[in-house]
């Protein structure tokens, strides 16, 4: 695979130009760009970048209702849920900001063998998960790359009373083409890759060793996982590393490279914020640390700039940032997350963790939080086994047919989750929030919804339409 600049999808000066060329612009300009968000096709470069000047109260607040206007018409009040799985903490690379990098010594390593593997799952599977991310460090036990597919294999066969992983997405390190083609035949569902940073002078600084310091290779994983059919890819930045501002930028221009050479962009944007790690000064003082202000921010604007992406928000963030960013535009979170290989049977170690987690409460704890913030918790995963992936996901989703899908999936899964494995008092939330949801719904729309609750309730399990 040719890595030289003309395959590399960003353009470093345009992004400077655009930002150079940005300046705050009166409010009635602002209010047109916003009106022209709530139309759904999204904006350009030239408007994001005007929206990063906004911070007057006033159209702060506008800006978020916007977002949030955007989010509630495409996602209404659904939050996907997952849980990442940490299988080994291995690695040959030198990503100065993670504790995972090949030359810490203050981390204890780790790869999970395949019984190990399942008694994480089981765990997650009797917690209520029914979706995955499954994560690696890039260097694999002996077997090498088949260590991944065996695992995802695992995942899988893994069965605990009504329970199973019905979707693990993943996140390990790119491919080549062929690999790729072996990942998606092992039935994963979303191939995500974050770029950590997009700008190359940064990326430099940051990757000091093994493959990952090769930005090309990186940033064309994409293209690769799509020629190997892989229709559902991820893509994220790492924020702190660099510019917010530029990182925005370049995003788009990935996303928009995706869209013109093969007809759909990526399927997820996933926002991380430098966390601290065991082994790493970078870590614990981002060189661009991206303030609580900014970080809604950016949300808000992605929300209005991609609106049929989903975005992705992780256990890196507390609480109240979440519940925040739940309502900008974020339409899928995880919980009860742990990032040490064998962390959900032995519990969190910060000595073989990738991170430090801002957010430690349990599935349950969440899920009750999320219902009586007015939002219905789905574990759906029907899509994908559906074969409603990439551009044909797209052509349902921006007409809004894909609703009619979600918001009944939403509750079904919804209430498999509390029947099976809610405590009483998420329960009680949440069955008052299933019927609050129900009241809102058409008619048409409630009748369907109404016959996957009564399935449910005659203990069918994985009731979908
Ligand atoms: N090793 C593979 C890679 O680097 O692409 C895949 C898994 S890596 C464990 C997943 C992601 O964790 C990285 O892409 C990076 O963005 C994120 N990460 C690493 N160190 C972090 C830190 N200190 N705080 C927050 N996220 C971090
Ligand atoms: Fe390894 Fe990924 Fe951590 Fe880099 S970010 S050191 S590649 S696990």
């Amino acid at each position: 695979m040719n890595t030289d600049s003309e395959t590399i999808p960003i353009q470093e000066e345009q992004i400077e130009a655009v930002l150079d060329r940005s300046s705050r612009l009166a409010a009635a300009h602002i209010r047109e760009i916003l009106a022209k968000a709530r139309e759904l096709h999204g904006l350009t470069m030239v408007d994001v970048a005007a929206l990063m000047h906004v911070s007057d109260p006033e159209l702060m607040g506008e800006l978020f209702d916007a977002a949030r206007a955007v989010k509630e018409e495409i996602y209404g009040k659904r939050l996907v849920l997952f849980a990442p799985l940490y299988i080994s903490n291995l690695c040959a690379n030198e990503c100065v900001y993670c504790a995972f990098r090949a030359r810490n010594t203050a981390l204890k390593r780790r790869a999970l063998t395949q019984e190990e593997i399942a008694r994480e799952v089981t765990l997650l599977v009797e917690s209520g998960h029914k979706r995955i991310l499954l994560v690696a460090g890039e260097s694999y036990p002996q077997e090498g790359f088949s260590y991944v597919l065996k695992s995802i294999e695992t995942i899988y066969s893994v069965k605990s009373g009504n329970g199973e992983i019905r979707r693990v997405n993943a996140n390990v390190a790119p491919l080549t083409v062929d690999e790729f083609k072996q990942l998606k035949a092992t039935g994963i569902g979303t191939y995500q890759l974050f770029q950590e940073t997009y700008h190359k002078q940064t990326y430099a600084k940051c990757h000091l060793g093994g493959k990952k310091a090769d930005y090309g290779w990186r940033v064309s994983a994409m293209d690769r996982a799509m020629e190997a059919g892989i229709d559902d890819v991820g893509i994220g930045v790492l924020f702190g590393l660099f510019d917010w501002r530029f990182e925005l930028l370049a995003m788009m221009q990935h996303i928009h490279h995706l869209e013109q050479k093969f007809g759909v962009g990526p399927h997820t944007i996933s926002v991380p914020r430098l966390e601290p790690a065991i082994g790493s000064d970078m870590a614990e003082h981002p060189p661009h640390a991206v303030a609580d202000v900014d970080f809604r921010k950016l949300v808000a604007i992605l929300r209005l700039a991609v609106p049929y992406t989903g975005i992705i928000m992780s256990t890196r963030e507390t609480a109240n940032i979440r519940r925040e960013t739940f309502a900008l535009g974020v339409s899928q979170i995880s919980a009860g997350s742990r990032t040490n290989p064998g962390g959900y049977v032995e519990d969190e170690k910060f000595d073989s963790s990738q991170f430090q987690l801002g957010d430690h409460r349990t599935l349950d704890e969440v899920v009750r939080d999320v219902a009586s913030l007015g939002y219905i918790p789905s574990f759906c995963t029907a899509c994908y086994r559906m074969g409603r992936t990439g551009a044909d996901f797209m052509d349902l989703a921006k007409p809004g047919k894909i609703t009619d899908h979600c918001d009944v999936n939403a509750v079904s899964t919804f209430l498999e989750y509390l029947t099976d494995y809610a405590s009483p008092e998420t329960r009680a939330a949440g069955e008052q929030r299933i019927q609050e949801a129900l009241a809102g719904f058409t008619p048409a729309r409630r009748a369907i919804a109404q016959k996957l609750i009564d399935d449910v309730k005659a203990g069918k399990r994985d009731a979908f339409v």
